[in-house]
């Protein structure tokens, strides 16, 4: 018995849901929408997705604020509504029957932006992008106590089991202090799998990974960073926080979210799930600095920049080579 046993269970069973959610939305994504390069899907999926797990949060722990990425006052407006719509009917289908209201109601107590020392934070749909691929997303909630993440959830509906083609999605997750653990998504009585990262100990040997999206994390630094730790395997692009599973697994050594421009904030609901999976998984989780995340500063990492991550091998090692390469300021 562990002191958030009850959180864990309720989120766990939440992003099952939400998951079962974004995957009917995912598979409903046409040739001809990808080509328009219609979004409707992502907004479906992600407000649905929102809405679900904030519901099964408010229910069961009421006074607990969640800070989302969403909020629903573009739904309440009359261009929303045939969003909301589908959003509702998505809900239903989930076998939560709800109305219209109640459906914005939920995404707004995650669309809060508010502090305090308890709280949750939710990104419904991590990767919008590879979602809209059809490729890797992922859903990340976790809780946050006095800026400690104490508990951390992953589902990823595409992510390969046990490395098969045809079966996909995983649920990640870790209790602080109590070890990282992933399950394939669809056997929720399995065995959970004990997940420790690689044992790589030369960086030269090491598997990069990095955001598909260079807008997200720069391409060219990373490259100059391989070659100063003599890394001549291809990175590794993926979306979302499953690169954060993807080096607790031990299917990669490193990963790096390098910024592309001066002063942006990484956000909570980006990090917080993967950054406790990686770390109970045995890994480290530090800024381009060296400096570990400072998850007490509200919505964003405002005291860190970028990312990087590793199995702990040869962090130290990685920083000093993401420094000699550092952009030099204007
Ligand atoms: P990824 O799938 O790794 O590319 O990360 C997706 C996340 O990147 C989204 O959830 C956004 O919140 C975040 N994001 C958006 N713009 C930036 C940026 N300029 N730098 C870093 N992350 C960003
Ligand atoms: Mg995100």
């Amino acid at each position: 018995m562990s002191q958030f046993d009850q959180e864990l269970a309720v989120g766990l069973a939440a992003v099952r849901q939400a998951a079962a959610v974004c995957r009917r939305v995912q598979s409903s994504i046409t040739a001809e929408s990808l080509e328009k390069k219609d979004k409707s899907p992502v907004t479906v999926a992600d407000f649905a997705s929102q809405a679900l797990i904030c519901r099964a949060l408010q229910e069961r722990f009421p006074s607990d604020p969640v800070i989302g990425e969403e909020g629903a006052a573009e739904l309440r407006v009359s261009e929303g509504q045939e969003f909301l719509s589908s959003i509702t009917q998505f809900c239903n289908d989930a076998g939560v029957s709800c109305s219209s209201e109640q459906v914005c109601d939920w995404i707004d107590r995650g669309g809060l932006q508010e502090y305090r020392p308890r709280f949750w934070t939710l990104d419904p749909i991590d990767g919008t992008k590879g979602f809209l691929r059809k490729d890797q997303y992922a859903i990340s909630l976790s809780l946050i106590i006095d800026g400690e993440i104490e508990v951390g959830i992953l589902g990823c509906p595409n992510m390969p089991v046990n490395g098969s083609r045809s079966e996909r999605g995983l649920l990640a997750w870790a209790v602080r202090g109590a070890g990282s653990f992933v399950q394939a998504l669809d056997a929720p009585n399995s065995e959970p799998h004990l997940l420790s990262v690689s044992k790589t100990s030369t960086s030269s040997d090491a598997c990069l990974c990095e955001s598909v999206e260079s807008g997200h994390s720069s391409h060219s630094w990373s490259g100059q960073i391989a070659q100063q730790l003599n890394i001549t395997r291809e990175p590794f692009r993926i979306d979302s926080q499953c690169k954060y599973l993807a080096v607790a697994m031990g299917n990669a050594d490193i990963y790096l979210r390098l910024p592309t421009r001066k002063g942006y904030q990484e956000k909570i609901w980006d990090h917080a799930g993967g950054v406790i999976v990686v770390e109970e998984a045995g890994g480290t989780v530090t800024d381009i600095k060296g400096a570990s995340p400072d998850f007490s500063q509200g919505a964003t990492l405002a005291q860190n920049q970028g990312m990087v991550v590793s199995n702990g091998q040869f962090h130290s090692a990685v920083i000093q080579a993401v420094m000699d390469n550092a952009p030099s300021e204007e």
